[in-house]
């Protein structure tokens, strides 16, 4: 597992095993064919930041990370971090666009107190202005549901 200097993590999985991988904040790179990233290699003996560097030390036996198990975890944090994946698309505050990613990013408080989630694609959740409200969110969908009753 390789980590960049601006903190972003890659994991070496086998060719073909993540398909329709669907999780916030993941990319499978060279997913198509005709699809091209460079990644910067860090040699075996950086184990350690700021720069790019091997999180997860390279060894004998010890190359790509086994996929299902990356998925599970992944689906995991994905779960715990942003709450239950809400159906189908959902517009981002910023650029107003349907994002397939979508990140809770708030809960804008409504009259009947009921509160209305607001979604962020990728690119625009970190920008959201109150962000530290992130991690009280993963209750708010449950919350909401029972508010319809
Ligand atoms: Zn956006």
């Amino acid at each position: 597992m390789i980590q960049d200097k601006h903190g972003t993590l890659y994991w070496l999985i086998a060719v073909g095993s993540a398909t329709s991988w669907h999780l916030r904040g993941v990319r499978v790179l060279t997913e198509l064919a005709d699809e091209r990233t460079y990644l910067g290699v860090p040699p075996v003996s950086w184990t350690t930041g700021p720069g790019s560097h091997w999180r997860v030390p390279l060894g004998p036996g010890h190359y790509l990370t086994d996929a299902h198990r990356l998925r599970e975890a992944l689906a995991e944090a994905d779960r715990a971090e942003y709450g239950l994946m809400p159906e189908g698309r959902q517009l981002c505050y910023r650029c107003q666009l349907p994002t397939d990613e979508p990140i809770p990013v708030d809960v804008e408080a409504r009259t009947n107190g009921v509160g209305q989630i607001i979604y962020a694609c990728p690119t625009h959740a970190p920008l959201y202005p109150t962000g530290q409200h992130l991690r009280t969110l993963t209750s708010a969908p449950a919350t909401e549901h029972e508010g319809r009753r």
